[in-house]
């Protein structure tokens, strides 16, 4: 089998290497495809070599099948189709005990803490896994990770149908953000730069607004009914969507920050008080967001083929990567990882 490396640099190397044997609680997949992730993104431009520490495997938005199964595995068998959440935590921290293994104090990301996916096999604990209905092929698994982090962010935000909700950012997560409050019964809105992003959104049926050219207070004033926006997300990561998320929300509105902010932005807290704020931080998914992600598209309710930018193969994968550099506005590259 082959696996490919991260050595640094904007560089992978595709080495031959052998499948590992499940121990007791694991299981291991033939892995199908894997989604290259804004995280994996920034491991291949070097800035967290000094945690993924290369060479290393990378890869964590993964479909696949069983292959092997360890003896104390019950409730999945060779043959079945899995996706992976990619979480490794210690089972015995305040945070785990809390029942919030997934920001657990020494929580390990697997495909950036430990080797992840972009192999033809990967051997991983079971109680990551999560089945795939027949109705859901490979390539919708494997964007299940990014989906899972959307609905992550709109159960923290406690979207409900009816309600306005306003995404700042229209990349992957943000369309994804919306396409689930979408699905709820929500009225969304995307605040969004780009063009492209724009209509991409707009072929979806949400609605749209260039945060450059319109005044977005403004706009979402007339579009809520002078009400403001119930729940926003701030999936920019720039200052002036920081701006804007406070002067947009309504009274009482939930703020649900995803963006990982590389400076401290500075955030209005007069607004908090004048109109009761409410802000809430949002860091992965739990196992319950996996399963809504699941039914969302095994439902019909979420679309995920158009994200679909490109499928590359697994000796490819370093094209795969420039390519995504070159077209920053693709949504999903794809590396097929399937044993040729
Ligand atoms: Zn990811
Ligand atoms: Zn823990």
């Amino acid at each position: 089998m082959q696996a490919a490396q991260y050595i640094g640099n904007k560089q992978f190397s595709i080495i031959e290497t052998s499948p590992i044997p499940p121990k007791d609680d694991e299981v291991r997949i033939n892995v199908g495809f894997v989604g290259i992730c804004g995280t994996d993104m920034h491991i291949y431009h070097g800035v967290m070599d000094a945690r993924v520490n290369p060479p290393h495997t990378i890869g964590h938005e993964i479909s696949g099948t069983v292959a092997e199964v360890g003896k104390n595995v019950s409730g999945f068998s060779v043959g079945e189709r899995v996706v992976v959440r990619p979480l490794d935590y210690c089972g015995d921290c305040p945070a785990c005990h809390a029942g919030h293994s997934h920001v657990c104090h020494n929580l390990k990301f697997m495909g950036i803490d430990t080797p992840g996916a972009f192999q033809n096999s990967w051997t991983v604990k079971a109680r990551t896994l999560h089945k795939l209905p027949a109705n859901v092929d490979l390539q919708q698994g494997a964007l299940i990770e990014p989906l899972a982090v959307a609905c992550h962010d709109i159960s923290r935000a406690r979207v409900t149908a009816g309600e306005h909700v306003v995404v700042l950012g229209g990349g992957p997560i943000g369309q994804l953000v919306a396409l689930v409050a979408k699905s709820l019964g929500a009225h969304v809105l995307i605040s969004e730069p780009n063009e492209n992003r724009r209509q991409f959104a707009a072929q979806y049926g949400i609605d749209t607004i260039n945060p450059i050219t319109d005044d977005i207070a403004e706009f979402v004033k007339q579009w809520s009914d002078q009400k403001g926006a119930d729940a926003v997300f701030e999936v920019s990561g720039v200052q002036p969507a920081v701006d804007a998320m406070v002067q947009v929300a309504a009274v009482r509105g939930r703020i649900c920050m995803v963006a990982i902010h590389s400076q401290k932005p500075q955030v209005d807290l007069f607004q908090f008080f004048w109109k009761e704020l409410e802000l809430l931080g949002a860091r992965v998914y739990e196992h319950a967001d996996f399963e809504m992600a699941v039914d969302l598209v095994a439902s019909g309710k979420v679309d995920l083929k158009p994200f679909i930018t490109s499928i590359s193969k697994l000796s490819d994968i370093g094209d795969a990567f420039a390519s995504m550099d070159n077209n920053p506005i693709g949504m999903k590259a794809l590396v097929s990882c399937e044993q040729q």
